[in-house]
């Protein structure tokens, strides 16, 4: 049976040393960049968290030896430039997020072109030029909103991971598959997509934020390896995802939901440690350098 020769040479990966990273599934490593007190009334009444907490994910994600990609709000990048350089000297990739984390539902084409520029321009001011990725805030890119791509490509961007490809409360491409693809040709920019887990597990993110804390890491590692071997594994993680003492607010853009809200600091002390337990078990890339590897790999390239 095919399936129980992928699952033979898949245990035979993980038994592999770890300098052994090449034939290991690809897992694209990505932190998304905001300070939720920016999205809420008052909420710089609140103390200011965020730093301590990029500085303890940066010291974890150095141990692993793991450079990720840190998908930036531009106000943010504005309010701690120093942060930013540190990041991006420690040789992890900036991209960006918008620039003040609107949903692209609630935006017109112009206007997300112009909070774009804003949000490139704040990663420029901190040396972050020439910047190729792209994170819709809460995965807000849904067929609606997919003309986002070609805004994406005028202004330089080469990718995004902005697609969650399931129904979902908030956002879902249900059809869109969980491979990464070209959308629109005109703009080439390549969307990879969510990695959901696999079925008949609910169709949610393996490795990301509120359900990487919620849902039993064995039930992650368990959609991992029923994964193709090529198939990249993205991933998405806020540094408030791993605060243990933050104060309990609403969240923004949960629908004013309080179960949601209430899962917001469900097992906050979990997070970095099952993140690095999936990283162990693959080989991490930034995102930028897995997207070179498959434009040179694309057959008509
Ligand atoms: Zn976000």
């Amino acid at each position: 049976m095919i399936e129980g020769i992928k699952t033979s040479e898949r245990r035979l990966i993980q038994h592999k040393p770890m300098s052994s990273v090449e034939a290991r599934q690809p897992l694209l490593l990505g932190i998304d960049l905001e300070d939720v007190r920016d999205q809420i009334p008052n909420g710089h009444q609140y103390p200011h968290r965020l730093e301590g907490n990029v500085l303890r994910l940066l010291k974890s994600l150095k141990e692993s030896q793991a450079k990720g990609t840190f998908f930036t709000v531009g106000t943010l990048a504005r309010r701690h430039p120093e942060l930013i350089r540190k990041i991006a000297s420690q040789g992890h990739e900036i991209a960006a997020h918008g620039n003040t984390h609107t949903q692209l539902t609630k935006m017109t084409r112009a206007e997300f072109s112009e909070d774009l520029a804003d949000n490139l321009s704040a990663l420029g001011q901190t040396q972050s030029h020439n910047v190729v990725g792209f994170r819709a805030p809460t995965f807000s890119l849904t067929p609606k909103t997919q003309w986002a791509y070609e805004v994406l490509a005028e202004h330089g961007v080469k990718y995004s991971s902005s697609v969650l490809p399931a129904r979902n409360p908030l956002f879902g491409w249900p059809d869109f598959g969980s491979l990464p693809r070209i959308v629109s040709p005109e703009s080439g920019v390549l969307e990879i997509p969510m990695s959901l887990h696999a079925k008949p597990l609910p169709q949610v993110p393996l490795a990301g934020g509120v359900y990487l804390r919620v849902l039993p890491l064995g039930l992650s590692l368990w959609s991992l390896k029923r994964k193709d071997v090529d198939e990249p594994i993205t991933t998405y993680i806020h540094p408030y995802d791993i605060d243990t003492d933050q104060e309990r607010f609403m969240h923004p853009d949960l629908n004013d939901s309080k179960a949601m809200n209430w899962l917001m600091y469900i097992n906050r002390d979990q997070a970095l440690h099952r993140l690095t337990e999936l990283m162990r078990r693959c080989s991490v890339w930034r995102y930028c350098d897995w997207v070179e590897k498959w434009r040179a790999s694309e057959p008509s390239a």
